[in-house]
């Protein structure tokens, strides 16, 4: 059967002990879609996404993955996920490239697997795709913030997902080389066709790239087209974030936020 919706909340609330930190979200992502999940720290963004992979379980409302609910759902191989803490390797650590892009091609058990000729071809291919296969034998501890979190998205890449998750992936690289890392995510989207789904407290560049948007605070305050999104004013912004912020245009800018 063919499945438009990669993902679907209804109406979804959690809590971790008293406190409410995600209420009523309904939201949905479809297929080819480039989905920016905006919110100021502390807005819930993290726990959300831990509730779409299955790590939490919802107080209340039911999500769905590929059309099936999160609790039945198999075909993890289906979904990359980049979190952002990713690239924070230091020079000492012991592992190739390469080697860190194979550890993305986990075995149908979970368990260690030896690596074959065509695992190493899967991993060059991957790293070609993030433009980083020159960098094969560096140690992975030798790149920068930039280059590791491309190499991190090469290891999600492996298994071939249809949908990926990206925690924040722009922390950590350098200011100069974000607008690359952009580019590098339109062409995921748009020639790989895998539809992305990208964590950032940076609501300016974010809608800039991104198709589509949600915006939250505990609850949704915007679920839409990105460009609709840049229509939001100033005032909706500053309500959400508890503390006035500018919406900044042609610039690749930052909404101004203090937190
Ligand atoms: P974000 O990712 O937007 O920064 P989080 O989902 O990490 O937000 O956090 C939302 C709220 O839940 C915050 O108030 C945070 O302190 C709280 N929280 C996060 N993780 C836990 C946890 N494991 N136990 C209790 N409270 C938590």
């Amino acid at each position: 059967m063919y499945v438009n919706n990669i993902l679907e909340l209804n109406d979804v609330s959690f809590k971790y002990e008293k406190e409410t930190v995600v209420k009523d979200v309904s939201m949905t992502i479809e297929e080819g879609q480039f989905f920016g999940l905006v919110g100021p720290n502390g807005s819930g963004k993290s726990t959300l996404i831990k509730l779409m992979l299955g790590l939490l379980k919802p107080t209340r409302g039911s999500i769905k993955l590929f059309g099936e609910p999160v609790r039945n759902f198999k075909h993890w191989e289906d979904i990359g996920f980049v979190s952002q803490k990713a690239n924070s390797f230091n020079s000492g650590f012991p592992a190739t490239v390469l080697e860190v892009v194979k550890t993305g091609l986990v075995s149908k058990t979970g368990l260690f697997r030896f690596y074959n000729k065509k695992d190493r071809e899967k991993a060059m291919q991957a790293l070609k795709t993030v433009e980083m296969e020159a960098y094969f034998d560096y140690n992975i501890g030798e790149l920068s913030g930039g280059q590791q979190q491309r190499v991190f998205i090469a290891r999600a890449l492996v298994s071939d997902p249809k949908f990926l998750i990206l925690d924040e992936p722009t922390v950590g690289v350098d200011a100069k080389h974000v607008a690359d890392f952009y580019q590098l995510l339109r062409k995921l989207n748009r020639e790989e066709g895998i539809t992305l789904l990208m964590v950032s407290h940076d609501i300016g560049t974010i809608t800039e790239h991104a198709s589509h948007v949600v915006c939250m605070n505990k609850t949704i305050h915007f679920h839409g087209a990105s460009h609709e999104y840049k229509a939001f004013s100033n005032e909706d912004l500053s309500q959400l974030y508890g503390h006035p912020v500018q919406q900044l245009t042609h610039n690749h800018g930052e909404v101004e936020n203090n937190d």
